[in-house]
């Protein structure tokens, strides 16, 4: 196994488009489909490693997501041997992103990008929203743990959106509101009628809450803000469709 590994850093690195250092990670080289198989198949082979996570770029990473999503959308998910796995990451973790999702049981994250043990890090809260306990999450993720990619990712039909657009009072659950309202109250311009019950709407929100959270993290954590300006990592929103399964990155 290790032969293997071994083989495969060596023949990314080989590529060319596997960069390993800091100013071809800021070309954003659009990674091949050979590079992309290459990282797939390691990844399928076990725990990643820190010598194939220091080889990978952030794009890549980003590309091996969405390739697991098709994986999800169409049912051909991987079948691990978790057993196995637990026993590999017992010693030590070097997952390759960080997925700041929604609480909504309808978005199992490590299925939606078909990943398993050790390959990505899951912070979640109603509402996918950013604050200081889930920026010092993906400063640890990145800066510490060496994650390449951070993604926010929102969903259609958010019950935490809609109860933010409610204006819902109740326990905790109105000062954890407060933080989506932004989204309502400095998000772009609706043009249509903004209801809770109205679906456009309420994407409209979901996707302004996305599109602040990504601002958000680069404004108030200089460490991400900085490491994302040397290309060492990416940061971007997305959206999840309940009804497909899919995940579409945000412009
Ligand atoms: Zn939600």
């Amino acid at each position: 196994m290790i032969v293997v590994r071994s083989r495969f850093v060596a023949g990314l690195l080989a590529t060319g488009a596997i960069a390993a250092s800091s100013s071809l990670l800021a070309a954003d080289p659009k990674p091949d489909a050979a590079v992309l198989e290459a990282t797939e198949q390691a990844a399928l082979k076990g725990v990643l490693t820190r010598e194939e996570q220091a080889a990978l770029t952030p794009q890549v990473v980003l590309d091996t997501l969405l390739a697991g999503n098709e994986r999800f959308v169409r049912n051909d998910l991987t079948q691990r041997n978790h057993s196995q796995r637990i026993r590999e990451a017992y010693a030590g973790q070097f997952p390759k992103a960080v997925v700041l999702s929604c609480l909504d049981s309808r978005i199992p994250v490590e299925d939606v990008f078909d990943r398993g043990i050790g390959d990505i890090f899951v912070a979640r809260v109603a509402g996918n929203f950013v604050n200081e306990d889930i920026l010092g999450s993906m400063e640890f993720a990145c800066h510490v743990a060496g994650a390449k990619l951070i993604m926010v990712i929102g969903h259609t039909n958010c019950g935490a959106v809609k109860a933010a657009i409610d204006d819902v009072k109740l326990g905790n659950i109105t000062p954890m509101l407060a933080k989506i309202r932004p989204a309502i109250e400095r998000g772009r311009p609706f043009d249509g009628r903004k209801a809770s019950d109205n679906p456009a709407y309420v994407a409209h929100v979901c996707r302004e809450n996305v599109r602040l959270a990504v601002e958000a993290v680069r404004q108030r954590s200089e460490i991400l803000r900085t490491m994302e300006t040397k290309g060492e990592i990416k940061i971007v929103g997305a959206y999840y469709d309940l009804g497909s399964g899919t995940v579409s990155p945000l412009p």
